[in-house]
């Protein structure tokens, strides 16, 4: 039975207290409907009955000075969600308007979101903003209802969504709260977050507070009379409170600090109301004259209002005993503004002043959120909340990130050696690559193997210094072996990437004095070049740069990629695209029968080079995908009609030999007989290799491959073959030591690439 848990007798008597006209018919109606429809369900203790829920909500509501409608709505907040009742049952019995603010906090249906609940919650977010851009009530029922879960937190048994649901309240909820000026709602929404989220450091921070207590109430009463007397004189009313503690706030402010909790100093908070702002002055003067003033602490947030409305004066004085006091003097509207917030004109006053109420206007721009569609919460939280975010190892230790911190920020904030050898990570039991950006609420299992070192496109997703610095600070540590090596692999990517063919064949001598030119640093030599792009002093984009004219608007690119066939794999690799705000206008996808093997072939705009890179990047870090590689459409002709015109050429050939030695028999001895054949063969032999250096210039994914060199090996022997063939059926004579010239030419030339491209392989 509720009553065990909830008086809602003396719940009404309260109401009626400030709600004169209060209809308890019509709301003992609404809580008999809510209570039949829950009946049965407990709340995640298991013994309360869940009706308890509603009726907590409406007590904070009441608190606020709630109108009836939002009362009523409070008790049926969560009936459509729940119970086999839905919304037009709502509307059917209490209205249009109840109805409205009771769908506005209905999340969306689960049956609609199975197979996606992260995207039902932004999505129901959403409607919450937009209905309460409508009804700004609602987003108040929203805060109490997220109170009472908050205050009830300890019942839910997962770590996991405990941490998530205490994080989504210190991202979304508190600062919304703050927002809407509602201090005592926020404080608290913000402190039940504190305690779930850092838990080691809410308790040591308890406890000082409370050790505290006794001595703080002394100097409080202290403080107060001596104030009242010097009040006094001056014919001024005030009432004074002592302030509760805002335990994050205390913490925010000294981890910003950094220092430690043992560290925070010892003060005492304290409310000074009067009834004028004439008043609030004569009282800071008073203060002032009686306590030394810390300088630099006052603050005219009467003159000056903070974004959400907020006034009052703010000053921190040596008060008695020489403990800092930290007082806040303001009218007795400012102190209901501040208690409030919004709801204060909401409830107290004619509703025609929301609409000017400053506070409102966040309201406004979440319908033009709402409308531009993308991004929604990523927009809200960095328009007006806060800047950094909590993460969770799996043990439910929190790791602080800023904002926009990835998985190589999360990994090396463990340990360096995570970083340095992190591959993949787990985010929420989802399998992602390194560079993916970290929210609040993120649980985080960095995935390690040893054949992985840092890599200094790394760099380029890691968001905090203690990342970068890690990372330089490997690449400084190496040889200048690996160094060479890690410069090699940066800068033929960047030329593949570009689609500038093998460094092999770059001209360094002009790149040289380009690169002093443009940017003022001296090479001697291009393994001076590759050190420096190997440590990280030059990167390997700005070479590529350098070399490159400057592009028209859009890089048009054609990009294919090689993967292990899965499900999903496509919209994963769109996902990259669209986030680099790439126009795709190509996507073609190929899954092979034989085996696993998937190819997709994609054209792109990309705005830049740099932009060209991180989608490199992260197409490679998806899971599944081998291979990225840029394909040059000059590349695709040069090389098939290269490849035509050289079989044209072999098929031809013994036509031509027939016809003119056989058939006409122009002088089957002379010397441009001998000249003719020999150049026919090395003709031949050497579109072979132009074909082969063409294609390990523009398919980077032929050059590791064995299949390329047997080819470049097999082809001149086929060649061979022929000529033996020829000489044989056409009964032609030639010289036999020009053709073994010809041929140990084409060899001795593969086989030093082959030994070329072997150490390549292998580093130097
Ligand atoms: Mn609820």
């Amino acid at each position: 039975m509720y009553r065990k848990y909830f008086d809602l007798q003396q719940q009404i008597k309260e109401i009626k207290r400030y709600l004169p006209g209060f209809d308890e018919e019509k709301f003992r109606q609404a809580f008999e409907f809510a209570e039949e429809a829950h009946r049965g369900q407990l709340r995640k203790d298991g013994e309360t009955p869940y009706i308890v829920h509603p009726l907590n909500v409406v007590a904070i509501l009441a608190g606020l000075h709630a109108d009836e409608d939002v009362l009523i709505a409070a008790l049926l907040h969560d009936v459509p969600e729940d119970t086999k009742y839905d919304i037009a049952d709502v509307k059917q019995m209490f209205g249009e308007e109840i109805a409205f603010l009771v769908d506005g906090i209905t999340k969306l249906s689960k049956v609609h979101y199975q197979h996606n609940m992260p995207e039902r919650d932004v999505e129901s977010l959403k409607k919450l903003f937009l209905h309460s851009s409508k009804d700004p009530r609602i987003i108040l029922i929203k805060l109490a209802d997220r109170l009472h879960n908050m205050r009830t937190l300890k019942h839910i048994s997962n770590d996991e969504k405990r941490l998530r649901i205490a994080g989504e309240t210190l991202e979304i909820y508190v600062p919304i709260a703050n927002l809407l000026g509602i201090q005592e709602l926020k404080s608290e929404l913000e402190d039940l977050s504190f305690q779930y989220l850092f838990a080691p450091e809410y308790e040591t921070l308890k406890k000082k507070v409370e050790t505290d207590k006794e001595k703080h109430r002394k100097l409080f009463s202290e403080f107060s009379r001596d104030l009242q007397r010097a009040l006094k004189t001056a014919n001024i009313e005030a009432q004074f409170e002592e302030r509760k503690q805002n335990l994050y706030t205390i913490y925010k402010k000294i981890s910003a600090q950094g220092r430690v909790i043992d560290d925070v100093e010892d003060r005492i908070a304290i409310r000074v109301v009067v009834s004028t702002v004439p008043e609030c002055y004569q009282v800071l003067g008073i203060i002032h004259n009686k306590y030394i003033p810390k300088i630099d602490k006052f603050k005219d947030y009467i003159a000056n209002p903070k974004p959400n409305g907020y006034q009052s004066l703010h000053t921190t004085v040596f008060g008695p005993e020489g403990v800092l006091t930290e007082i806040q003097i303001r009218t007795k509207e400012m102190d209901l503004e501040a208690e409030y917030g919004i709801a204060a004109h909401f409830f107290l006053d004619e509703k025609e002043k929301i609409g000017s109420d400053r506070r409102s206007s966040w309201v406004n721009k979440i319908v033009e959120w709402e409308q531009e569609g993308e991004g929604f919460l990523e927009d809200l939280k960095l328009d007006i909340f806060h800047d950094r975010i909590v993460t969770f190892t799996p043990k439910g230790e929190n790791v602080d990130l800023p904002a926009g911190a990835t998985v190589i920020d999360f990994a090396y904030a463990i340990h360096t050696e995570v970083g340095e050898k992190a591959f993949k990570a787990e985010v929420n039991d989802v399998l992602v690559p390194i560079s993916t950006t970290l929210k609040t609420g993120d649980v985080v299992t960095v995935l390690t193997s040893d054949d992985v070192h840092p890599d200094l496109s790394w760099l380029s997703f890691a968001k905090t210094n203690n990342a970068k610095n890690k990372i330089r600070a490997y690449f400084k540590r190496v040889s200048q072996a690996e160094k060479i090596r890690e410069g090699r692999k940066i800068l033929q990517k960047e030329f593949d990437i570009a689609g500038l063919g093998m460094i092999e064949n770059l001209n360094f001598k002009k790149l040289k004095t380009q690169i002093l030119l443009r940017s003022g640093k001296s090479f001697k030599t291009f393994v001076d070049l590759l050190t420096a792009i190997g440590e990280g002093s030059l990167r390997g984009v700005e070479v590529v740069k350098i070399m490159k004219k400057p592009q028209k608007k859009g890089i048009k690119i054609r990009v294919k990629v090689l993967a292990k066939n899965r499900f999903g794999l496509l919209k994963d690799i769109s996902k990259v695209f669209y986030e680099h705000a790439s126009d795709m206008t190509y996507v073609k996808a190929w899954a092979s029968h034989l085996n696993e093997d998937a190819f997709f072939e994609l054209k792109v705009v990309v705005n830049d080079l740099e932009s060209v890179g991180k989608i490199f990047d992260e197409l490679a870090q998806i899971d599944d995908v081998r291979y990225v590689y840029r394909v040059s459409d000059r590349g695709i002709i040069l090389t098939y009609s290269l490849s035509i015109l050289t079989g044209m050429l072999w098929i031809f050939h013994p036509f031509l030999i027939h016809y003119i030695a056989v058939k006409e028999s122009i002088l089957p001895d002379s010397f441009w007989y001998n000249i003719a054949i020999n150049f026919g063969l090395l003709i031949l032999l050497s579109m072979v290799l132009f074909v082969t250096n063409v294609m390990k210039k523009y398919f980077p994914l032929t050059r590791n491959k064995k299949t390329l060199w047997l080819i470049a090996f097999a082809v001149p022997a086929v060649a061979l073959i022929t000529l033996f063939a020829e000489l044989f059926y056409f009964n032609l004579k030639m010289s036999w030591l020009a053709v073994l010239i010809e041929v140990s030419i084409v060899y001795l030339f593969l086989g030093i690439s082959f030994v070329n491209f072997k150490r390549d392989m292998k580093g130097i």
